[in-house]
């Protein structure tokens, strides 16, 4: 168990716990600092900070997670310690987001046509007022039957090459980088060991000042977890992590704070956001 976790989803997108919830799950497993990071979406913190008053030796760290696309394979970019109240960040949040529900939409008419029939209505309920993503639609596919479980929806039907998958709003990766560094945050490459393409991506993405990238992420083997110590290490980037818990209920999802990084990598994230916010890069 770790005492920090940098990656956790609630229901202000495709997480299932509220906010509230998802504090208090990680409470009582002994965590004392851990970052909302919801897609597209900052909607979740006020919540959370109001319930981590309840439990004074915990830090919520405001985040992000913004999914974008390279030329070959999809990058998802976290950002720590957003200065989030600001018109401009929300309404590139706010397009995101309308982005994600026109494409779930698209979705459901695709599944349609393939005659599997599940309802906008309920992916939107789904969602219930949260950022969209093909969870929700996959939950949809559960429900009625389509599939047992959420990963056979992507493997059949939603995934980046099924028959059901719509694109998502162009984002280049580096992007969603200088978004996160316009609030005053630190941005750090999401579960690159995903990434067919790691060393390219991180080349680009250094000269956009990416600061840090998971490295203890709960879902990778420690052989890999080792491997991209190493890669952080060449490329000056600090070791983060984190569980990526979503609240799914399938017995094999890592909970909150099943794996994280340091206490000090907190630190040093939050010395580059001081250097960032003074604008002195930082990167
Ligand atoms: P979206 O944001 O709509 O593109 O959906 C991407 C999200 O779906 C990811 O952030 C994960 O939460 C989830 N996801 C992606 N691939 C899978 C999979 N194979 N099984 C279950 N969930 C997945
Ligand atoms: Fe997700
Ligand atoms: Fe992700
Ligand atoms: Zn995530």
């Amino acid at each position: 168990m770790a005492v920090v976790d940098l990656h956790l989803h609630t229901t202000a997108s495709d997480g299932r716990l509220t906010p509230a919830q998802l504090v208090r799950l990680a409470a009582s497993r002994g965590l004392r600092t851990i970052a909302i990071t919801d897609h597209d979406s900052t909607e979740g913190l006020e919540e959370a900070f109001a319930t981590a008053r309840d439990f004074p030796y915990m830090t919520v760290i405001p985040g992000i997670e913004i999914n974008t696309d390279a030329p070959a394979e999809e990058v998802h970019i976290l950002g720590y310690f957003l200065r989030y109240h600001n018109d401009e960040f929300q309404d590139s949040l706010r397009y995101f987001r309308n982005g994600r529900k026109e494409r779930g939409r698209r979705m459901v008419e695709k599944l349609n046509k393939l005659g599997i029939h599940i309802e906008w209505e309920r992916v939107k309920e789904l969602a219930a007022g949260g950022a969209i993503g093909r969870p929700h639609v996959a939950i949809a596919l559960v429900e009625k039957g389509y599939v047992k479980e959420l990963k056979e929806a992507f493997d059949r039907y939603i995934g980046r090459n099924g028959p059901a998958y719509v694109e998502r709003i162009k984002l280049a990766p580096q992007e969603a980088v200088r978004i996160i560094r316009g609030v005053g945050g630190v941005a750090v490459l999401a579960h690159p060991g995903d990434l067919r393409d790691l060393e390219s991506v991180l080349t680009e993405l250094k000269l956009a000042g990416l600061v840090g990238m998971e490295v203890f992420y709960a879902r990778y083997r420690l052989e890999k977890i080792k491997e991209l110590a190493d890669v952080a290490k060449r490329y000056s980037l600090l070791p983060c992590g984190g569980s990526d818990f979503h609240g799914l209920g399938n017995s094999n999802e890592p909970l909150p704070g099943e794996l994280g990084p340091p206490e000090e990598v907190v630190e040093a994230l939050r010395r580059h956001t001081l250097q960032i916010q003074k604008g002195g890069g930082g990167g």
